[in-house]
């Protein structure tokens, strides 16, 4: 591991001044940090303890909404009576991620920012990773794909995003709220993550030095139906082959909302609002969720070893959706 320096934040602001420092990365919970440090996949300068700043708290907004901080620990979020309540895709979705003593470590802002798990990207012995080496050429492409993208994949990399809480976010329409050297700003949860396209080595739309500070949730949580569906090789502590995070909103026998994100399947949690407008104002059905389930995919191109993920993902969409509407 190379020689870092280590500093406490003690404010926001003195973070983000820190973050400008070249080479600085955020420290959270360090659950993906530290080992890629310690792999030597990440080789920071500066590392900058996020932990102690004020962003550990879960909120009611006045309009009905939830504030989350970034330092907010997965258990912690997951178990939250708030969020259970009124949110619970995303206690389920958490619930679903690492194991518990992960849990109890990751925070929220950590959870945004973990790296994709491609096998390459981890073996610094391997040379061809265009995401930790720019221009080194991408060896999943004509190696071994399983696990990866099958939708919104570029030619420079076909990684999928790892995290399971993300998918929820996603399809809750989630807003990630931001300070950096020029001020606080919201993105929009679709907007947050990027596709490889040429530069896969980004993962966010974050700007240099930006800080995560939390996420907020919008008051219509689905609360009466929804439901995470993670589909993996073992039945703990593995990450997707394909997770959905479905929820539905029926009124009168008739869908009046519907939110719906694919993990384990693209470079960030895959959504189409085309799906879940599909699904409004149709009764709840398996042909219904059907034409949901081809919208979300359309487009899907597989890799070598993947092509069982389209089928999969349809089913387990299909799945989901039918889970949450025989609750809603
Ligand atoms: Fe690297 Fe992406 Fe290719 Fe994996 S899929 S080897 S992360 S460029």
């Amino acid at each position: 591991m190379t020689p870092f320096g280590f500093r406490r934040a003690a404010s926001v602001d003195e973070a983000v001044r820190l973050g400008r420092v070249p080479g600085a990365h955020f420290l959270g919970g360090g659950t993906n940090l530290i080992d890629l440090a310690k792999g030597g996949v990440v080789r920071p300068l500066l590392l900058i303890d996020v932990s102690r700043l004020p962003l550990a708290e879960v909120t009611q907004m006045p309009d009905g909404g939830v504030r989350i901080g970034a330092m907010v620990r997965n258990s912690d979020l997951a178990n939250h009576a708030l969020i259970r309540a009124r949110h619970p895709l995303l206690s389920q979705a958490l619930l679903a991620g690492a194991s518990p003593q992960l849990r109890n470590m990751a925070t929220v802002g950590g959870n945004l920012l973990q790296r994709t798990r491609c096998p390459y990207f981890y073996d610094t012995g391997f040379e061809h990773c265009n995401k930790r080496a720019p221009g080194s050429g991408c060896g999943a492409l004509d190696g071994v794909n399983r696990n990866h993208a099958i939708l919104g994949a570029s030619a420079a990399c076909i990684a999928t995003h790892p995290s399971d809480m993300c998918v929820a976010l996603a399809a809750l329409r989630a807003q990630v709220r931001v300070h950096g050297p020029h001020g606080e700003r919201s993105i929009a949860f679709d907007q947050f993550h990027r596709l490889p396209g040429d530069t896969p080595q980004r993962d966010t739309t974050l700007a240099d030095g930006e800080l995560v500070l939390g996420v907020d949730l919008p008051p219509d949580g689905f609360a009466g139906g929804a439901h995470y569906l993670k589909v993996r090789d073992r039945a703990s502590y593995a990450f997707a082959l394909v997770s959905v995070a479905a929820a539905l909103d029926v009124r009168g026998g008739i869908i009046h909302d519907a939110a719906l994100a694919l993990g384990g399947v693209a470079h960030k949690p895959w959504r189409r609002p085309e799906a879940e407008a599909s699904l409004v104002g149709r009764a709840p059905s398996d042909a219904a969720y059907g034409v949901a389930a081809d919208l979300l995919l359309q487009g899907a191109r597989p890799a070598s070893q993947n092509g069982f993920k389209v089928a999969l993902a349809r089913r387990a969409i299909v799945r989901a959706l039918q889970t949450a509407g025989a609750q809603a």
